[in-house]
């Protein structure tokens, strides 16, 4: 074996190591919570319009209204808040998990619990950080009960929020992460170990597949193939940014 090889087994363990080093306490890097959406004035014919537009319509004023009020599927129930999602909104980088967790669903922000530590810690061995030139979003926007895998109904009724989300950023790169997330974006039954380390296509924008942080946590073995999908987005990126 020559020092190539050698050195890029190095350079990768070294990068797991990253993804796997322990978080300093950094909330002061954290951007600041999101803007409480701004209601229109009682009376004015805006709400009704925005009421009325479908998702297909929407800017992100009436998307954050209508997907602060929406009762379009069960997760409504026992849901806090609604999290519709954080970041750059003319993202390169489209970052979309499965739902919000307990923390995602007090804070109303995807990703701030301990899955959303080892993501910021993914994004970083890339060169990339939360809120610059990444959005984040998630396949439900409303937290499922104990945390179970949304249902098939509740993916459906809330893609479209997804897909507007998609259409007014206008990213250069989808990352699926985990199964749910694949399956709405997709749009198909994806299986990750076979879906990861090819470039899939949604409505014309390249996307890509890897494990959810969360599985990464249990299965810390899997962090070696999610660092290869890291190296693989980042190609990908690079290569459209010169196509
Ligand atoms: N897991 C997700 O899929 N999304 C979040 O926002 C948090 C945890
Ligand atoms: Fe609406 Fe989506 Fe929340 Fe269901 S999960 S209530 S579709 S915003």
């Amino acid at each position: 074996m020559g020092l190539g090889p050698v050195w890029k087994l190095r350079a990768a363990s070294a990068a797991v190591e990253a993804i796997a080093a322990p978080v300093p306490p950094a909330p002061a890097l954290a951007p600041p919570p999101p803007a409480p959406v701004q209601m229109p004035p009682a009376g004015a014919v805006a709400p009704v319009v925005a009421a009325a537009a479908p998702q297909s319509a929407m800017d992100w004023d009436e998307l954050a209204i209508a997907v602060a009020a929406c009762r379009q599927c069960r997760l409504c129930e026992a849901r806090k808040q609604a999290v519709l999602g954080v970041g750059d909104r003319a993202a390169d980088w489209l970052f979309v998990g499965e739902g919000p967790g307990a923390e995602e669903d007090q804070r109303g922000e995807p990703f701030v619990g301990q899955a959303g530590k080892l993501l910021d810690n993914m994004l970083a061995a890339i060169g990339l950080k939360r809120g610059e030139h990444v959005y984040i979003a998630n396949a439900v926007k409303c937290r499922p009960p104990e945390n179970r895998t949304p249902a098939p109904e509740e993916t459906s009724a809330c893609r479209p929020y997804l897909q507007r989300q998609i259409e007014l950023i206008k990213p250069k790169l989808i990352v699926a992460l985990g199964r749910p997330a694949a399956q709405t974006l997709l749009q198909a039954e994806v299986k990750i170990a076979a879906a990861r380390g090819r470039l899939h296509d949604h409505h014309g924008i390249p996307l890509v597949v890897t494990y959810h942080p969360a599985y990464l946590l249990r299965t810390p073995l899997d962090k070696a193939k999610a660092w290869e999908d890291l190296c693989f987005m980042r190609r990908t990126m690079v290569a459209q940014k010169a196509g």
